[in-house]
């Protein structure tokens, strides 16, 4: 990891009024000390840099994060990290990710700073601020989690008809991204057909996917840490003349969505753009929730894309576009790209076309 991320780190310490931070999630650790294992935590003051983990993780750690000193310990990570923030003197404000620490951990934190007599400070969203703007490095990793997502579904596509059960789309779209490099998935697939495809969430079923209904694929795969997200919605047959109301009515929300990313834009005028295409169509009680949300380490993160969001976009975020309409017992269409905050505008990563929804 670059010595500018543990120097940003070091920044916030004086914004949040705290002497040390002990980083415990496990996303912002692997961002400033890239160390990918998964139990260890970070404590970092204006001259120290520590990794505290457990015995299994001390060679992996020291060749993943040559810049920090490395200590071995039984306790719990941030614990054993809140015990060393003692040696840096009495009376010391110490920052912890209040998220993230478990109350039982907490109290032994806590039982360790009073013994030093030093202050537990809880934060929030210290690291993840320094994460919202995605170097190129970063982004390259993200496209590459979009493009193995890409390549899967549309090497899954000719299986879409009826009687496909939408387990068996799940499973064949899970195995090609893991053969095209992915470490994991991003998240469990949904594959939801027919009347299950109004579930925003609806996670992939033994149903079998009839004719003349939505299929909604919403995927994502991991790579070297980062995520992708996407949503494609095709339809088996011929759609009728709401069933294309539906679909359009969502795509031209997303493309209005799209256009409405660039720097300098508050967040929530991305959400509006898009709902205003769908609440315009008579379905703006069908689409509940967000626009969408940023994505990296963290397959949500920030911004929030939202119409009480208060965060401002700019150049280097990533973040999704995904409009929906849902109509329960009936069926919904949700359309979801990942897009790039360039300095001039925007860079649509999601090469899937969403234009051939219609699998005939
Ligand atoms: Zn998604
Ligand atoms: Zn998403």
């Amino acid at each position: 990891m670059s010595s500018d991320r543990l120097e940003a780190a070091r920044g916030l310490l004086a914004a949040a009024q705290i002497d040390a931070l002990v980083v415990s999630r496990l996303e912002n650790l692997r961002y400033l000390s890239g160390f990918t294992g998964s139990s260890a935590a970070l404590l970092i003051t204006q001259t120290d840099a520590v990794l505290v983990t457990d015995s299994r993780y001390a060679e992996q750690s020291s060749a993943e994060s040559p810049q920090f000193r490395i200590e071995v310990a039984a306790a719990l990570p941030a614990v054993a990290a809140a015990r060393i923030a003692r040696q840096h003197g009495s009376g010391i404000r110490v920052g912890f990710e209040s998220e993230e620490v478990p109350y039982a951990a907490w109290e032994q934190m806590r039982e360790a700073s009073d013994a030093g007599g030093s202050l537990l400070v809880p934060c929030r969203g210290l690291v993840e601020g320094l994460r919202v703007i995605k170097s190129q490095d970063e982004l390259d990793l993200i496209q590459r989690a979009v493009e193995i997502t890409s390549l899967a579904l549309e090497e899954t596509l000719p299986l879409v008809r009826p009687g496909a059960i939408e387990r068996d789309l799940a499973l064949e779209i899970e195995f090609r991204m893991k053969n095209a490099g992915a470490e994991d998935l991003a998240f469990e697939s949904i594959v939801a057909s027919g009347p299950r495809a109004s579930l925003p969430h609806g996670r992939a079923s033994e149903r079998r996917v009839g004719a003349g209904e939505f299929v909604v694929f919403d995927i994502g795969s991991r790579f070297r840490g980062y995520h992708s997200d996407m949503t494609r919605t095709y339809f088996t047959g011929s759609p009728d003349a709401r069933e294309r109301e539906q679909y359009e009515t969502v795509l031209e929300a997303q493309r209005r969505g799209i256009e409405a990313v660039k720097p300098g834009v508050a967040a929530k005028d991305v959400d509006r753009a898009a709902r205003a295409v769908i609440e315009k169509a008579g379905f703006g009680d069908r689409f509940g929730h967000g626009t969408g949300h940023g994505v990296g380490l963290q397959i949500h993160e920030a911004p929030r894309i939202g119409a009480r969001s208060e965060e401002v976009l700019a150049a280097g975020m990533a973040l999704t576009i995904e409009p929906g309409v849902y109509l329960p017992g009936d069926g919904g269409v949700r359309i979801e790209d990942i897009v790039v905050v360039t300095e001039t505008g925007r860079r649509v990563l999601t090469p899937t076309p969403k234009d051939s929804w219609i699998l005939g």
